[in-house]
């Protein structure tokens, strides 16, 4: 499945010198390798068709060589931890959802890794050390612009952050996920401090906008794994999507998810109605003219393009009544 999607690799001019590009080289050794000058040549060049590469991605391996580590965004949700910060270890995922802003983020449908690892690990010592809020942890998330764990085979970035991690007493990462990948993280010791948050919505759903995500019902088998193991779990039931009978729909499947994951062993779940950068949506809306998503009536409030703002609320204040048959208040992050 893999050498499907993978059939090229572009390796850029000194990426082989890296140990975790080696390792790609490695796992995925059937692939036809490209020399190039610079990854950008590749990614960033004009007139490329991002749903088209979607259907046979390639694969770039280049090193970054500055922005190790971002100010986290106003449309994420920072459970309350006021070090913030993200990382783009990667740049597209594995998956193409109908929702997701890297349609409209990046100019091409194939993915980049920076495999200079050793950097980033560089970086994020930096950014501990000069924190704005010493007294609490630096909160990272490494898993925003693609998807780690999915790629976790041949790509071992989460084993390796989470290796990371646990030399570093003041840091706290997040992992987001939609993968059923067990087996290449089975043997890795959890930590309490790197806590893998797996995103979740009603099969209807995953069906029609989650293109190639594993189903819902499978990503709850290796949730529940996970949690057996002693990794700390978060749930991300977002985006909320306003989709017919949306009440119904959403509400039976959170029921559903706490019928066969143990609420009491949960972090925290967060909620969240779709959202998305204005000039974001627009691109997306020009290709996207096979999804209705993009053809509903929305509103624009300062960047951000959502549902009405009372829409938004009922949405949110619905399905927090029902995440609170289970859980309590304080462990459901509502974004709105
Ligand atoms: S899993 Fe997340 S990052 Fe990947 S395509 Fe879907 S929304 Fe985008």
């Amino acid at each position: 499945m893999w050498l499907r999607r993978y059939s090229h690799i572009y390796l850029e001019e000194g990426a082989e010198d890296f140990e975790l590009a080696q390792t790609v080289l490695r796992k995925l050794g059937k692939a036809t390798v490209v020399r190039i000058r610079n990854y950008k040549d590749i990614f960033a060049r004009p007139g490329q068709n991002f749903q088209l590469q979607k259907q046979s991605p390639k694969l770039i391996l280049a090193r970054k060589k500055a922005n190790f580590i971002y100010k986290g965004s106003m449309a994420s949700q920072d459970f309350g931890y006021k070090n913030f910060y993200y990382n783009t270890l990667q740049l597209n995922c594995v998956y193409n959802c109908d929702y997701c802003y890297l349609q409209g983020m990046y100019p091409s449908g194939n993915s980049v890794v920076f495999i200079n690892d050793c950097d980033f690990f560089e970086h994020t010592r930096q950014a501990i050390k000069s924190r704005p809020f010493p007294k609490e942890p630096l909160y990272l998330c490494i898993s925003y612009d693609t998807d780690l764990l999915a790629m976790e085979s041949f790509i071992p970035y989460t084993s390796r952050f989470v290796e990371f991690t646990r030399s570093e007493k003041d840091l706290v990462i997040e992992v987001r996920t939609k993968s059923a990948n067990w087996s290449s993280m089975a043997n890795v010791e959890p930590n309490h401090r790197c806590i893998l948050a797996w995103t979740l919505s009603p099969p209807s759903v995953a069906a029609k906008y989650e293109k190639l995500t594993p189903p819902p019902e499978k990503r709850i088998v290796t949730i529940n794994r996970y949690l057996e193991r002693g990794w700390p779990i978060r749930l991300c039931f977002d985006p909320v999507l306003q989709v017919e009978n949306w009440e119904q729909i959403y509400g039976d499947f959170m029921r559903f998810v706490f019928a066969k994951i143990p609420a009491s062993q949960i972090c925290d779940v967060s909620l969240g109605v779709f959202r998305m950068n204005s000039d974001y949506f627009k691109r997306i809306k020009k290709q996207r003219t096979d999804s209705d998503l993009f053809y509903r009536p929305y509103e624009k409030q300062n960047s951000f393009v959502s549902y009405p703002e009372g829409q938004r609320q009922q949405m949110m204040e619905t399905l927090k009544l029902v995440l609170q048959e289970f859980l309590p208040p304080e462990k459901v992050e509502v974004w709105l």
